[in-house]
């Protein structure tokens, strides 16, 4: 491989999506990464919005067939408060369910989805350095044996999600405007009993002490599930440095999940991942675009991280194909824009999460039908909806609603 119209950096959902897009297109695309598959990484539970881009890289019949944990909610319980989002009840017409997936079978599903469809995958292979113009870009590939190569390509999409390969060659790290959290997870054998317990959504759980501090429990087939919390960094000071027994102890502070997780066992040493939340100054350049956690990451909480990048892997694919036969293309108005609109109404519904704001909206003992369907497509991941008020004018409207919220409670 020397020469090729696309070189996608990372064989994540963004560019495994992205690279089969552009194959299917007519493009000659050629895909490096990093690691081997199967490989373990968090974000495990998709949302319906998902479904959209896997029907159009050819994947979701394969991803259907795999038999991963239908979703078709996600419950939320704060002491003994609970409420529950069905995503049938959504405003925005779409996908009424998705998967909760372990990464390492669905990420080798869709690499492998892309390879039979003619996607080329360099694996145990990285891009070590790039030069990039408006012509094309230049860049190094360092296989694991040492080796160095070198490609040639009209234009690189970077999907190396949290390898940020791009930002930071390119100089283009931003920080990100949420504070530094951290997230300590695992799997477990969940072993529970209740039978009002509901495997087809996540559970998010709010810290019956602190309001900032949240559990997924993310149902897995056979009794499985993973298990996380998220919080400031100050909450883990008080708890064991080690990562599973710290993961134990925040499960024990809160009182239902305690109980619902009572007979749970660890199925692998809990990890620990902490300052997630990136940015940059510029989603594309010269030559290339980034995409996914490439280019920005917000927050695990509404669990729109492989939605984004998924989304920003079919608007990159759709602007470079117009661009490969020579059309004259506008990455900022075409595919910076329109993908920032999304990320920032789930920023505007990350931020009223941790304000409180949003816990106020989503805690609400009697919402109005019409509202909770708009907030539900929100939380199905359609995010770019501008049919729906709230996403259309998502702050306003958020803050609007979160007051109506409190008075009434
Ligand atoms: C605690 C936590 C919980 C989360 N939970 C959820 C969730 O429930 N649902 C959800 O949707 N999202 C969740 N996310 C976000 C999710 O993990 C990411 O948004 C998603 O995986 C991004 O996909 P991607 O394709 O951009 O990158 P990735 O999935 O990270 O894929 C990038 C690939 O690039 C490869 N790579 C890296 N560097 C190089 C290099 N130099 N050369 C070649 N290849 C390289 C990597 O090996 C990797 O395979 C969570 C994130 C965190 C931190």
């Amino acid at each position: 491989m020397t020469d090729t119209d696309v070189l996608v950096i990372g064989a994540g959902p963004a560019g495994t999506i992205a690279s089969t897009l552009l194959k299917r297109a007519g493009h000659r695309v050629a895909v490096v990464e990093k690691q081997h598959f199967p490989r373990f990484s968090i974000g495990e539970s998709l949302l319906p919005q998902c479904m959209e881009y896997l029907e159009q890289a050819g994947m979701l019949a394969a991803v259907e067939a795999a038999g991963f944990q239908k979703k078709d909610g996600a419950a939320f319980a704060w002491e003994e408060r609970s409420t529950q989002f069905r995503f049938d009840e959504q405003f925005t017409p779409g996908w009424g369910y998705t998967y909760q997936v372990e990464r390492d079978r669905f990420d080798a599903l869709l690499a492998d989805q892309a390879q039979q469809q003619g996607v080329p995958i360099t694996f145990g292979c990285s891009l070590a350095a790039i030069e990039t113009a408006h012509t094309g870009i230049t860049a190094t590939l360092e296989h694991e044996d040492g080796q160095q190569q070198t490609v040639r390509a009209r234009f690189a999409l970077d999907a190396s999600g949290f390898g940020r390969v791009l930002p930071r060659l390119l100089n283009l790290e931003k920080p990100s405007n949420f504070p530094r959290r951290t997230a300590v997870f695992s799997h477990i054998d969940d072993h529970i009993s209740d039978p009002h317990f509901d495997r087809n959504k996540i559970l998010i759980t709010v810290h019956q002490q602190r309001q900032d501090v949240w559990f997924w429990l993310i149902p897995f087939p056979d009794g499985k599930a993973s298990i996380g919390v998220v919080a400031p960094d100050d909450f883990f000071a008080g708890l064991p440095s080690d990562n599973s027994d710290c993961l134990n102890a925040a499960v024990a502070g809160d009182t239902r999940l305690a109980a619902l997780l009572s007979r749970a066992t660890l199925r692998m040493p809990a990890r620990r991942q902490g300052g997630y939340s990136a940015s940059v100054r510029s989603l594309h350049g010269e030559g290339y675009a980034l995409l996914g956690n490439a280019g920005e990451f917000l927050d695990p909480v509404f669990s729109s991280g492989v939605t984004i990048a998924m989304h920003s892997a079919s608007l990159a694919a759709g602007v470079l194909d117009r661009q490969l036969r020579g059309e004259a293309t506008d990455w900022e108005r075409e595919f910076a824009r329109p993908l920032q609109q999304g990320v920032d109404t789930f920023r505007s519904y990350v931020s009223g999460w941790y304000d409180g704001r949003f816990q106020n909206v989503v805690f609400h003992p009697s919402p109005p039908e019409e509202i909770k369907r708009m907030i539900c497509s929100i939380l199905a991941g359609y995010a770019w909806d501008q049919n729906n008020p709230y996403v259309q004018h998502h702050q306003r409207r958020l803050t609007a609603l979160a007051e109506i919220c409190a008075d009434s409670l």
